[in-house]
């Protein structure tokens, strides 16, 4: 129980961690070595209503609070990190598309989306960066009602599984920074359209690869947002996502440290239980400890998110601390099992999952930045 938590909530954690545990968990390790999401899968979370259960019903959600989106994100990642960029990805592309998009073109999508039956990317980075997110040279060019796309994004998340992706690009002058963003609704289908895989550290089910466009035609109808306010309107997203990372990252967490509590209390050494030496114990709970802190705090950014209250600050609090906690965490859990935690396995695994995450979505340094200008103001503390 905490706080934020009625008693709907804990039910619907105690559901989806049933659900996870007989239906996700067992692939957890196939799925890596295969590198393919289970669409099967996917389509069963759907069924169960587990995909951006926040959106409207007109789009297929229940119109669920955000708390609700992060409690069965938590649950999924506990038992597959990349199963649950399902989640991540239907929460943070189902918000730019119902606030966006234009609601005859984005139904349709949101509807596969929240039945699990399409996957949406989210398109940002590009070969020559990713921190200055504002810097973008992808063309996007307007000939009559149709939007002409050419030039590559890099390093996306699912960029060879997903159906459609959200691509930001330059539609304004090549100095005009933030305003002259654009983001479009791009079917990945389209002609012109080809991707690649990259053989990632970790992550392997989800996976990353780069987007390359050439001429590719999209509808005018596709654009999110307005022409040249992509980068102002449809980023405001990335506070959701970032909060929702911190749960994703501290439920892989805190699944390894429950495992390790066990192995530490039943393995022996000298004649006493592992846990019997401060050695062993207390490393274990500071890291407990803190994990049980910054859960909080991702709970209390999605808490403010439901109340409409700014939360960009506590978003990249969330987006830091946790993938580094998480990773100092399953590292130390590794290191209690031992030689066994050093074979392939599911420690080693969720070590090279949760690690992405300091890179992915921003790093520690941007979002330190995002937290300094919120706090000191932004002509305080320029880029
Ligand atoms: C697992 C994973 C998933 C990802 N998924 C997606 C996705 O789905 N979609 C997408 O668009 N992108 C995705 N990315 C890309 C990710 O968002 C970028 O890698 C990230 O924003 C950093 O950009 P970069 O790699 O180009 O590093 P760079 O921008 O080249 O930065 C390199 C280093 O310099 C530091 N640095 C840069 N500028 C500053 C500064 N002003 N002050 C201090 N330090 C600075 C950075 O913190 C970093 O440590 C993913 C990456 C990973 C690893």
């Amino acid at each position: 129980m905490n706080p934020y938590f009625d008693e709907d909530l804990v039910r619907l954690g105690e559901q989806v961690r049933r659900f996870a545990t007989s239906r996700i968990a067992p692939g957890f390790q196939e799925r890596e070595r295969t590198r393919v999401l289970d669409r099967g899968l996917m389509q069963e979370m759907g069924g169960m209503g587990f995909i951006a259960p926040e959106l409207p019903e007109q789009f297929g959600g229940l119109a669920t609070s955000c708390l609700a989106a992060g409690v069965i994100h938590e649950e999924v990642a506990r038992a597959d990190l990349s199963m649950s960029y399902v989640n991540l990805l239907g929460s943070l592309n189902g918000q730019i598309l119902s606030h966006h998009g234009q609601p005859e073109v984005v139904r349709p999508w949101l509807l596969r989306l929240t039945r699990g039956e399409a996957l949406l990317a989210i398109a940002l980075t590009e070969p020559r960066g990713g921190s200055d997110a504002a810097n973008l040279r992808l063309q996007v060019e307007r000939i009559g009602d149709e939007y002409v796309v050419n030039g590559e994004k890099t390093s996306i998340s699912a960029a060879d599984q997903a159906d459609a992706a959200v691509v930001f690009g330059r539609t304004g002058a090549p100095d005009s920074g933030a305003r002259g963003i654009t983001a479009l609704l791009v079917p990945l289908d389209l002609p012109g359209v080809t991707r690649s895989r990259f053989d990632c550290h970790g992550q392997r089910a989800i996976g990353r690869g780069s987007i390359f466009f050439e001429n590719v035609r999209v509808p005018v109808s596709h654009r999110l947002g307005e022409e040249n306010a992509g980068f102002v309107q449809v980023m405001q997203g990335f506070d959701f996502s970032r909060a929702l990372i911190g749960l994703q990252v501290l439920a892989v967490a805190r699944i390894s440290l429950d495992e390790t509590w066990t192995h530490v209390a039943e393995r022996r050494a000298f004649g006493k239980p592992l846990s019997a030496f401060q050695g062993v114990s207390h490393p274990l709970a500071g890291l407990d400890t803190k994990v049980e802190a910054a859960r909080l705090l991702c709970l209390q950014a999605l808490w403010l998110k439901d109340r409409g209250a700014p939360h960009s600050a506590e978003a990249a609090m969330c987006k830091w601390w946790a993938p580094k906690l998480a990773y100092d965490v399953v590292h130390q859990c590794l290191l209690m099992f031992g030689h066994g935690g050093y074979d392939r396995g599911p420690m080693e695994q969720r070590l090279r999952d949760v690690l992405g995450f300091q890179i992915g979505d921003g790093t520690a340094q941007i979002m330190k930045t995002i937290i300094a200008r919120t706090r000191a103001g932004r002509a305080a503390v320029p880029a």
